[in-house]
């Protein structure tokens, strides 16, 4: 079963359609399809290879978006992440993510914009949404901080885009990341590369790359209150992982 956000109100039957055929599905839900919008990008750039602000949430997610992306984008790889808890998790994904560009033999081809572990900015954003479940509106809180984050880089280091690797995850919803990073583009006068990166296999490719290269796969999303969840035994692990049998 795949688990989607309560807003999106999907019966079984479409549940069971996604599962087998995205695409049938965005047609059922009347859904834009993000990644076909990206292809039509990349296909009108020709040569070109603009500079993309990639917003990196986790080794697991980046792999396959990074071999999908290097090719048509020069990448500067944003990690800004302060709903990650603890800090030795912080650390430990960070470093698992720098590893894995190495690994990947893309150490010559991207870019990093560090930024500290500032925590507080997540605590501030998600006051009062603290019991809300995952998929609710402190992840919607969670995923505007990181995106108001990287227009506002993008903006000021006049990249021609912004993106972010967290839609290859299943438990992430696509549709709420995409009109979200469109309402902060608009205002930041910054391009928001439309993308839905779990479509064309793009979890399962990350799958195999994380077992190429011993990618360590965390267990929770990586807030303190998906941590919490996770060690009371639920919760949803993040990344990309092999699908639970429906
Ligand atoms: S569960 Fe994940 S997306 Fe939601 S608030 Fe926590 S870290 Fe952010």
């Amino acid at each position: 079963m795949i688990i989607r956000p309560r807003s999106d109100a999907v019966t079984p039957a479409q549940d069971l359609v996604a599962f087998f055929c995205p695409v049938c599905y965005d047609g059922l839900m009347n859904r834009r399809n993000y990644q076909r919008e990206m292809l039509r990008i990349i296909e009108r750039q020709g040569d070109a290879r603009p500079r993309l602000l990639l917003h990196v949430c986790c080794g697991p997610c980046s792999s396959s978006v990074l071999e999908r992306l290097t090719p048509y984008f020069r990448l500067t790889l944003l990690w800004y992440n302060p709903n990650i808890y603890p800090e030795s998790e912080f650390i430990r994904r960070r470093e698992t993510l720098e590893k894995l560009v190495s690994d990947m033999g893309l150490s010559e081809k991207v870019e990093f914009l560090f930024e500290e572990h500032r925590s507080a900015e997540y605590y501030e954003r998600v006051r009062g949404l603290e019991n809300e479940p995952e998929g609710g509106a402190r992840c919607t809180a969670c995923f505007r901080l990181r995106l108001e984050e990287t227009a506002r880089l993008a903006r000021e280091q006049g990249f021609d885009y912004f993106c972010t690797t967290l839609t290859l995850s299943r438990h992430k919803d696509a549709v709420r990341i995409n009109a979200l990073a469109e309402e902060i583009a608009a205002r930041e006068g910054v391009r928001w590369l439309p993308s839905d990166f779990k479509k064309q296999d793009g979890e399962n490719r990350s799958i195999e790359l994380c077992e190429r290269y011993d990618v360590y796969r965390q267990l929770y999303c990586g807030c303190e209150y998906s941590y919490l969840r996770r060690l009371e035994g639920g919760g949803q692990a993040t990344g990309p992982r092999p699908a639970p049998s429906a």
